[in-house]
């Protein structure tokens, strides 16, 4: 799996940074603490050399500063310098004379200068002189170095090994496995929930912390799934209860709870449909324009209460003498009703009317005690091929205003249209 996240560090290679640099400040303190003690072992190594050389030459000396042979003498005190250990010689004899060879070495550090008394041959009392043999402190330092350099040497190759091998651990171990998780969450989806994890990698004995996220992830997963079914359910359950109250408010706002006719809204969108179908079809369609005579004296005379029983009255009726299942009728307005005739021609829209007029005249509102009478004005119209559903409305309602214009309690249909020559 690729990131290209800028700031993104891969975790082998940040592990094994971080184990190179301690790795590396460790061997460095032990390299330290080697030199010391490699420094101290070399030094007492070193002066134990000058004390071996230098008493090997001590009897030859003694031999030849007894015969007196300065040549020889000075020759021996060259031979000694040259050694590898040995920085300056100088022999001083009990006449006062010297011998000296070597360079000259800082005479600071007391503990590389070995004094060494050349006695008489035979006699070890007698002293003939005193030899000083100054050790190489550059040689010294050459050896704990070169000590101390191969050692750094080892522990640099086996840091880089050891960096190497945890490496290729880690990888393997933590991040091949954390990048499939990784991938693996990522991937996720809803409908892919109840795919389980697998991590692919070396099958070890045992479980280990890799096992427990994918447990983890499993223990995840199976909660989300459940969880989602859950609010699953609770919105399949809400939506159920939404379109039932939306059924219940729809039904409320498509019926008059008055009269028991279909409200204005119900009538808008059904009679659409009613026109496209009649168009479709080449079908009739006629409205019958109704309206109360002078509700407004029986309001004033008996009361709203009264007024709306008879309003109530007309709508029942007008329902009970419609065709069922293929006229309505709906509450237009106040005391208005607009009947609405599919499959109707204009001359059986106003036969309708008519007798939609007469049961209404001949059956008054019975409210209690009350007999109240009241009468309907009828305004007929058809509906014309292409005709627009507003001018047709128009044409209905302005024959109603005839009807009442003309006297109501009357029937007004407009003149059939001219068929043929
Ligand atoms: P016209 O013969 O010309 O139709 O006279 P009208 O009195 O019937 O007509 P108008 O439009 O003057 O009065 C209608 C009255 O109907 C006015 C209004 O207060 C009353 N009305 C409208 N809706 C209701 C209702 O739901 N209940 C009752 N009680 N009265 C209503
Ligand atoms: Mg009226
Ligand atoms: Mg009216």
């Amino acid at each position: 799996m690729r990131t290209t996240d800028p700031q993104f560090r891969p975790l082998a290679l940040k592990l094994t940074r971080t184990i190179f640099v301690w790795a590396t400040v460790c061997a460095l303190a032990f390299g330290a603490f080697q030199a010391v003690l490699v420094y101290q072992s070399e030094r007492q190594r070193f002066v134990e050399e000058l004390d071996r050389v230098a008493t090997t030459t001590v009897p030859l000396l003694s031999v030849l500063l007894w015969d007196i042979e300065p040549a020889a003498v000075q020759r021996q005190v060259d031979l000694l310098s040259q050694r590898s250990d040995v920085g300056s010689v100088r022999l001083v004899v009990s006449t006062g004379q010297a011998f000296a060879a070597g360079r000259a070495m800082p005479a600071d550090d007391d503990g590389m200068r070995r004094v060494f008394v050349v006695p008489a041959p035979g006699d070890e009392d007698a002293m003939l002189g005193s030899l000083t043999v100054q050790g190489d402190l550059r040689n010294l330092w050459l050896q704990v170095a070169h000590s101390v350099g191969v050692m750094l040497l080892g522990l640099g190759f086996l840091t880089l090994m050891m960096c190497a091998v945890m490496a290729w651990v880690v990888h393997a171990t933590f991040v091949r496995p954390l990048r499939q998780v990784a991938r693996f969450a990522t991937e996720l989806t809803p409908q892919t929930l109840t795919t389980p994890l697998h991590v692919r990698r070396a099958q070890l004995a045992g479980r280990d912390e890799i096992d427990l996220v994918v447990d983890g992830f499993a223990l995840l997963q199976r909660s989300l799934r459940s969880h989602i079914d859950e609010l699953d359910e609770r919105v399949a359950q809400r939506t159920r209860e939404l379109e039932d109250a939306l059924g219940a408010i729809r039904a409320l706002s498509m019926t008059d709870p008055l009269t028991g006719c279909l409200t204005r809204l119900a009538f808008n969108e059904r009679m659409a449909q009613e026109v496209q179908r009649a168009q479709r079809y080449g079908r009739p369609l006629a409205v019958l324009f109704v309206d109360i005579d002078h509700f407004k004296r029986i309001n004033d005379r008996y009361g709203h209460l009264v007024g709306d029983a008879a309003i109530a009255h007309v709508g029942e009726l007008l329902r009970a003498h419609l065709r069922e299942g293929i006229d309505w009728v709906a509450r237009y307005g106040g005391e208005e009703f607009v009947v609405v005739l599919p499959e109707t021609t204009l001359e059986a829209a106003l036969l309708t009317g008519e007798r939609l007029r007469a049961a209404q005249a001949a059956q008054p509102c019975v409210h209690g005690e009350l007999r109240v009478k009241q009468t309907l004005s009828v305004g007929v119209a058809a509906w014309r091929q292409g005709e627009a559903l507003e001018a047709l409305l128009q044409r209905a309602d302005n024959l109603l205003y005839e009807a009442k214009s003309g006297g109501r309690n009357r029937v007004v249909c407009e003149p059939p249209p001219l068929t043929g020559p």
